[in-house]
């Protein structure tokens, strides 16, 4: 598909490794994803309250409709399972086992709104606004 192969020439990742630990990854390279059954999602309308709750905790506003939404079977980011990924510009793609889950479709979120890639998610907002959720 053209779209994968797009995907991994774009290739700026993050990703959630495991469900109580979040590893993010930034990587450049053309073979460092692989992505399994893939589609097109559309999001149920609680992901806009989602959306909602993560502006108003993070203070940055953003666009919901501008986020395309993708499953997939699995996500492999450089060799480790991740539950969620975000794509630069406005790609979001989510395990088809987490779509409910909103701590980490709210950390995809925050990666959109902040434009944020990179393991050490400079931000103090993932743990304020995404992973409360867990809790
Ligand atoms: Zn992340």
């Amino acid at each position: 598909m053209s779209r994968g192969a797009g995907i991994r020439a774009l290739a700026r990742v993050t990703l959630l490794v495991a469900a109580t630990s979040i590893a993010c990854e930034d990587t450049s390279g053309p073979n460092n994803v692989d992505m399994h059954g893939l589609s097109k999602y559309d999001p149920p309308l609680v992901y806009l309250e989602w959306w909602k709750d993560i502006e108003e905790c993070s203070g940055v506003e953003g666009d919901f409709s501008r986020v395309e939404w993708f499953l997939a079977d699995s996500l492999v980011v450089e060799g480790d399972f991740a539950l969620g990924l975000w794509v630069s510009p406005h790609d979001i793609y989510l395990i088809r086992t987490v779509t409910s889950t909103s701590w980490v479709v709210k950390h995809e979120m925050l990666h959109d709104l902040l434009k944020m890639k990179g393991r050490a998610h400079d931000s103090t907002l993932f743990d304020e606004c995404a992973s409360r959720d867990r809790l």
